[in-house]
């Protein structure tokens, strides 16, 4: 039953205050409850896979940050890692040697990456990459996926289109229509329609997917379809860029790369290797990253780039994952069975719902299959969705407040937590019906 004693008040106050100064109330839409109504929690604090809100309500969290909280909140290494960081000063506008700890890191785990450019966001991993993509190739056309996010640079907000490619249109006011036009939009997974795509237009510098779609819910690849973008991507002289923001150390410590065993040319990294700290990265070989300033002639810089305190979370994030051999296990493990509590709570309440999940990502569908791409994922019953978050976080769990969005379960959770939370979607389910 929902908790009677759960209040949102301050909840509330906060967000109508927030609304005075900060658009929406909100520093990134996502975060905002338009997908499902009504106000959103404002947190206070986290600790592991709990999150406290500020009228004292806790939640199970299956929000991560979107991402970032592979180890859970404040991990007690990660919090000292800080601490200490902080203390010794937060940036200095000189190198560290901390820098060069955590690029070894990330090149010791991905066999694609020689070497790596750290930046302060998953979307300046994946602009710079595109940049160093088309200086590379002399080219200018990017593909990209339909429901596939990848920051929100001008020329990557563009996913009209779907069924057929279609030539980028602007998602948003404000980005020119002939940067749009440099993105060309196929639907996820259909590799014929990316051959289509290379047939029609010569001047495809790069093809850029996330190998596992987390931003239309997770949808996993298809058999065959990164083999075939690798191989279209070979045939036409382009690069094959994988935006490993989301899945880079959470499917595997070796990425979707390493899970699916598919090397693409550039990788952009964020949200984990960051350790919940503002942190991205791209990285490839030797020959493509010696291209980029002061090694070679493409410009990209940051003043707090790859500064201390970010260093250090992610430093340490990737260390206690390193360090813990069964992790991707326990992850592995803990995920399927939330995913087959979610099964079995569905069938029991007579729910239409499908699940799409790779390790620890996982989407709750409402719809009755498992979808291949975004037109199927954005048939869901969104409505639906609404009142079953709704009616979860009045039964203390946080989902990303979207349909269209991935849960993230982290090392945290444990598998009480997760027999509590499908005790509490049963609930929900039945609440949500109508
Ligand atoms: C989150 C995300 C981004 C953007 O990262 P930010 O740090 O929010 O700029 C890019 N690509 C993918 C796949 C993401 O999930």
């Amino acid at each position: 039953m929902p908790d009677a004693a759960r209040s949102y008040e301050r909840s509330r106050a906060v967000m109508d205050r927030a609304r005075g100064v900060l658009p929406g109330g909100v520093n990134s839409p996502a975060r905002a409850y338009r997908a499902v109504g009504g106000d959103p929690v404002v947190i206070a604090s986290g600790a592991g896979a709990i999150l406290t809100d500020v009228d004292g309500n806790e939640y199970i969290d299956y929000l991560g940050s979107f991402g970032p909280l592979i180890l859970g909140s404040a991990h007690p290494d990660v919090v000292a890692a800080v601490q200490a960081a902080a203390a010794a000063g937060t940036s200095f506008g000189a190198p560290t040697e901390a820098e060069t700890e955590l690029a070894e890191l990330v090149v010791r785990a991905l066999p694609s990456v020689e070497m790596v450019r750290f930046v302060n966001s998953g979307t300046e991993a994946t602009m710079s990459a595109l940049r160093l993509a088309r200086a590379a190739t002399g080219r200018d056309l990017i593909v990209k996926f339909d429901g596939c996010y990848h920051g929100h640079a001008d020329g990557l907000l563009a996913s009209a289109g779907s069924g057929v490619a279609t030539l980028g249109l602007p998602d948003s006011p404000g980005v020119p229509a002939a940067f749009a036009a440099q993105t060309i939009v196929v639907p996820f997974n259909d590799a014929d329609a990316v051959a289509a795509t290379f047939r029609a237009h010569p001047g495809i510098a790069a093809v850029l997917v996330e190998p596992v779609a987390g931003n239309m819910g997770v949808v996993p690849p298809a058999p065959g379809f990164l083999e075939a973008l690798r191989d279209l991507c070979d045939e036409h002289g382009a690069l094959l860029v994988f935006d490993e923001v989301m899945t880079g150390f959470r499917v595997a410590w070796d990425g979707a790369q390493g899970r699916y065993n598919v090397r693409p040319d550039l990788t952009a990294l964020g949200k984990v290797v960051g350790g919940g700290l503002p942190v991205g990265a791209y990285g490839g070989p030797r020959a493509l990253l010696e291209r980029m300033a002061p090694a070679g002639d493409v410009y990209q810089a940051g003043t707090l780039s790859g500064n201390p305190l970010a260093t250090a979370a992610g430093l340490a994030t990737l260390r206690a994952l390193r360090a813990d051999e069964g992790a991707f296990d326990r992850l592995e493990s803990l995920a399927s069975r939330l995913e087959a509590g979610l099964r079995q709570a569905a069938d029991q309440a007579g729910a239409t719902v499908a699940i799409g999940r790779v390790g620890s990502m996982l989407t709750l569908f409402f719809r009755d299959e498992a979808p291949r791409d975004y037109a199927e994922a954005a048939s869901s019953d969104t409505a639906r969705f609404a009142r079953f978050h709704r009616a979860l976080l009045d039964r203390g769990v946080m989902l990303p407040p979207s349909q269209f969005e991935a849960w993230f379960v982290s090392l945290a959770h444990d598998e009480a937590l997760i027999d509590r939370t499908v005790e509490a979607v049963g609930e929900a389910l039945e609440a949500s019906a109508a």
